[in-house]
């Protein structure tokens, strides 16, 4: 565990000793491939902000991934899930190789573990036109795509994860769970997110073909009566993947089982960029982890080229995350200088990475941000 602080200690007034609330505690789990590659630069980011905003971050890395299993043993240590727990939120970069897999062959997939360890049910997939020349699609009454894609992460059709039932070479059964419980939960969020937006929430199922959905189709139904104030549409997801492409900008807040979630995310990170471009929060009760959409992208990992902006990004959602939560505004202002950084530096060039067309490298992106970010107080 490496222990270290990032931004400067300062307090409201801008002097003195930080008091308790000043600081927030990240775990941070760089992983694997580009993981570390695209972690320094946003931990930079991140002390830059903070010194911008009045407040003190401290990091502690912990260890996981598939590197971490090849040569431990273990992808996902017991004091890595505890440290999870402990801090204030995570930030993790990207877990996985192609050629290190389990004995039985499955992929090394800790941020799944997570997620099912401490209850994240809330995956945040923010989608937004951070590079207007990225967006391959154009409204012609010029609106621009901004929404938010809530994917269950906890159960859906991961439940099965390892339980499939054989049926020797001839048949294999996975498992699909809906609980009403997570999905309460899931559906009061969605709807408290959709509040803090345009106040449209959007139900993406299969209720008409299986019985799970029609299950989570009915308690958002339940969930609905108690925002009145927000109003509500109910997709299929094979009608819901046509809309996406034709009229993104519709779009506001939608709320998804896991594996439709999972797809539909890629898609619609497709539509601004890539997933380079694509942030994502996965949030529970208490405990949240941040981390790019993006893989850990193998084949360009040790060249310097990946682009650090999900990872930035995601750490900008972190600080939104943070910032509501305890009420501090410097961290909500903090998290959307960051947000309007990334965007300039990309509008400037100076951000843009192979991946989008540009040059630069992931430090000098990383560089460019930050650039940014001291013009903006
Ligand atoms: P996973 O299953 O873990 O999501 P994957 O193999 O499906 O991983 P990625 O690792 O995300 O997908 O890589 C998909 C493609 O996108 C690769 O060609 C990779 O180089 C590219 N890519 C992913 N992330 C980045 C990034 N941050 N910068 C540049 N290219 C990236």
């Amino acid at each position: 565990m490496i222990l270290s602080s990032v931004g400067k200690t300062t307090n409201a007034a801008g002097a003195g000793e930080a008091t308790l609330n000043d600081t927030i505690s990240i775990a941070v789990l760089p992983g694997d491939g580009i993981g570390p590659e695209v972690m320094a630069p946003a931990l930079r980011v991140l002390g830059r902000a903070a010194d911008l905003y009045g407040f003190r971050v401290e990091t502690a890395e912990h260890p996981a991934g598939a590197g971490h299993y090849r040569d431990h043993g273990s992808a996902l240590p017991q004091a890595t899930v505890d440290a999870v727990a402990a801090a204030d939120a995570t930030l993790l970069a990207a877990m996985g190789l192609p050629n290190i897999r389990y004995a039985d062959n499955t992929e090394i997939v800790p941020q799944i573990d997570l997620r099912e360890i401490h209850g994240l049910y809330g995956g945040v997939r923010p989608i937004r036109a951070w590079l207007p020349d990225a967006v391959p699609l154009k409204d012609p009454r010029g609106a621009s795509i901004d929404f938010v894609l809530v994917r269950e992460s906890t159960e859906g059709l991961f439940v099965g994860r390892g339980k499939e039932q054989t049926d020797g070479d001839r048949a294999v059964r996975d498992i699909m769970e809906v609980t009403r419980e997570t999905s309460e939960k899931l559906f009061h969020f969605s709807f408290r997110l959709a509040r803090q937006r345009r106040k449209h929430l959007t139900l993406v199922d299969k209720a008409n073909v299986l019985g799970s959905m029609a299950f989570f189709r009915r308690i958002f139904d339940e969930v609905a009566e108690h925002y009145p104030d927000v109003e509500t549409s109910r997709l299929y997801v094979d009608a819901c993947a046509m809309i996406m492409v034709q009229r993104p900008w519709d779009f506001d807040v939608m709320v998804t089982e896991n594996m439709f979630g999972d797809i539909l995310s890629d898609l619609a990170a497709g539509l601004v960029g890539g997933l380079g471009l694509a942030p994502s929060g996965d949030i529970g009760d208490g405990c949240a982890v941040f981390q790019p959409s993006h893989g850990t992208a193998p084949d360009i990992m040790g060249k310097g080229i990946a682009n650090p902006n999900a990872m930035i990004l995601s750490a900008a959602l972190m600080l939104d995350w943070l910032g509501r939560k305890r009420e501090d505004e410097r961290m909500i202002r903090a998290g959307a200088a960051i947000e309007a950084a990334v965007a300039a530096a990309l509008k400037s060039g100076a951000a843009l990475t192979g991946d989008l067309g540009g040059s630069a490298g992931t430090e000098a992106a990383g560089d460019a941000v930050i650039a940014e970010l001291g013009t903006r107080r």
